[in-house]
């Protein structure tokens, strides 16, 4: 017999084999030994009062032995023989889109500028040891895009369930646990994705898709208002239609489109820093006991979120357990974003901490701090269109100036400006700081006082609020790590709502977080995944059409 069952039971309960099947037992009031499986279905944490609960929905076989899968995977079919699209970026966009493609029956090929999944992690640990960012292999650029080496979060504001649970059964197919069906905060970890990215490769190339890394799409052929394909730093061309997913760091891919003429524009972005505080004290904080999150439950999570001045000042990708990373992509930037491993097992626990901006801000309280940055040559010299109100790049400019000022002000090396909360607020130069997950090192500088004002008075307000709300959460003990910019793209390349092609060339298909219709891996692979569903629509129609 197979049933449902739900239970609300203590963490000690829930998360034992054993006890969690003795709990299903009495429940069911048969006997333990007639119990073949338990499975999950739903699992989610209640810390709101001082007894702590998991709310649990489980799948219960008695007598019979379970499934091995818990859902239906893919077929996925031969198309070594079918028409071909170009994918470029190998990020969760690109993938999924590759993948889907292949469901589609049209053939992908991969255009990946970094190196595969194994050789770029050689390039991440040169930026912490050596300060060295190469262009092409670093946190932004290779296999698994932005998403590969980041805490795997996998949970999205999406309100489409369905799709959601799509991209997490396809992430299982390649090898995740099936624990992230069920948890309401799904989470892979840095140390596992890896795998899960290779797998997926394999899975293009077996069925005769073409994977290329180190190979840079430098530009679109763009035959009037139709793409004909890209072509490469090499100077090679691949023809047929293109979804574009290059991600949000891509800064030279938004230049070229500018360039060419392709119709994009300007976005709001949030940008402020990363916030770590020890990971003991937020589990104490979040689970309302001395001891903290103990021995059952998971390294604790916090959101947080206040309006100050007209602006949303809130907490970005909070990796808990997790280390803060540095994310440049290129030289003479420093930029800081988190990632955490599977177990979640660090000392600290980090979370961007974000002021909304908006273009309008920029000829009005942030002009200060550009007109500052206009003053460095080696800048100015790369913004002369800086005041020119059309310039769809000004939001990028923005990240620009705000990681240039970052590299200098930590001392034109990886290491990072950074000062204590307690004494930001008070705006006070932290005389120490306390030990931190950032390996390339930290000098303690006054962010007050350098980063825009727009941002940092707003942070300080904001933080007064979640201290007020959370008491513990505002102090000296928490560090605020320079500078986190690239939250999401400062720019959309504008497509058809239906179509999903530009808005003017055919052929076309702006994809994931890069072209602005995504925010994280969950949302950037349902981007790639209806791209994929709106190029071989399109196509068919094609071939419909010409029959
Ligand atoms: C450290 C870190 C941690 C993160 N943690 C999380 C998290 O826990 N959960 C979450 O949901 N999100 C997280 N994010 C954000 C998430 O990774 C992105 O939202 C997501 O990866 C976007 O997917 P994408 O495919 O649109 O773009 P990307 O992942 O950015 O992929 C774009 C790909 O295109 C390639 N590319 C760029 N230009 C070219 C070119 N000219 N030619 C060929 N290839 C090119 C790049 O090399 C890259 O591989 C994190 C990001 C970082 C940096």
């Amino acid at each position: 017999m197979h049933t449902t069952l739900q239970l609300r039971l203590t963490p000690d309960v829930a998360y034992v084999g054993e006890r969690l099947r003795a709990a299903v037992a009495e429940s069911l009031q048969v006997p333990a030994s007639h119990i073949r499986a338990v499975r999950p279905l739903k699992r989610s944490i209640d810390a709101r009062q001082r007894t702590i609960f998991v709310n649990l929905s489980l799948e219960i076989w008695l007598n019979e032995a379970p499934s091995t899968l818990s859902f239906e995977p893919i077929r996925y079919g031969d198309v070594s023989h079918a028409p071909q699209a170009i994918v470029v970026g190998a990020g969760p966009g690109g993938l999924f889109a590759a993948l889907r493609l292949i469901e589609l029956g049209v053939r992908p090929i991969v255009l990946e500028r970094g190196k595969n999944v194994r050789d770029r992690k050689r390039d991440l640990a040169r930026i912490s040891r050596e300060h060295i960012v190469d262009s092409e292999s670093n946190y932004s650029f290779g296999e698994g895009g932005a998403g590969a080496y980041s805490d795997g979060k996998l949970y999205t504001r999406s309100k489409k369930r369905g799709n959601v649970e799509r991209i997490l059964r396809v992430f299982c197919q390649h090898g995740a646990a099936t624990d992230i069906l069920a948890d309401a905060h799904p989470h892979i970890g840095t140390d596992r994705l890896p795998a899960i990215i290779e797998a997926m490769r394999h899975q293009i190339l077996k069925c005769g898709g073409e994977v290329h890394f180190q190979t840079r799409v430098d530009g679109l052929l763009l035959e009037h208002d139709h793409i004909g394909g890209v072509y490469t730093q090499q100077g090679t061309e691949f023809r047929g239609p293109v979804i574009l997913a290059t991600g949000h760091s891509a800064r030279d891919v938004y230049r070229y489109l500018r360039q060419a003429g392709v119709e994009i524009e300007q976005k709001g972005i949030a940008v402020g820093v990363r916030l770590e505080h020890p990971s003991k004290l937020i589990d104490q904080l979040q689970y309302h006991r001395r001891e903290g999150r103990g021995q059952y439950l998971p390294a604790a999570e916090y959101s947080m979120v206040q309006q100050v001045e007209g602006r949303g000042v809130y907490s970005f990708c909070m990796c808990p357990g997790g280390f803060v990373v540095p994310a440049a992509s290129g030289p003479e930037q420093v930029v800081v974003n988190g990632m955490s491993p599977s177990s979640r097992g660090g000392q600290w626990s980090n979370s961007g901490m974000v002021v909304e901006t908006r273009p309008d801000d920029l000829d009005g309280e942030l002009r200060p701090f550009l007109q500052e940055a206009m003053q460095d040559d080696a800048f100015a010299s790369c913004h002369t269109d800086m005041d020119d109100a059309s310039n769809p790049l000004r939001m990028m400019y923005l990240q620009e100036a705000m990681e240039r000022a970052t590299w200098i002000q930590g001392g034109r090396k990886q290491t990072a400006p950074a000062q204590r909360m307690a004494d930001f607020v008070n705006r006070k130069l932290s005389a120490d700081l306390p030990p931190s997950s950032y390996a390339p090192g930290l000098i303690a500088s006054p962010l007050h006082f350098w980063m825009p004002c727009f941002v940092t008075t707003r942070l300080q307000e904001g933080f007064k609020a979640f201290g007020r709300r959370c008491h513990g959460f505002l102090t000296n003990d928490a560090l605020m790590i320079a500078s986190e910019t690239r939250t999401s793209a400062p720019v959309r390349v504008l497509r058809d709502a239906a179509t999903l092609q530009h808005i003017r060339i055919t052929g076309l298909f702006p994809c994931g977080e890069g072209a602005g219709y995504a925010g994280g891996i969950v949302s950037a692979a349902i981007d790639g995944e209806r791209c994929a569903e709106a190029l071989a629509a399109w196509m068919d129609s094609k071939t419909s059409g010409s029959r």
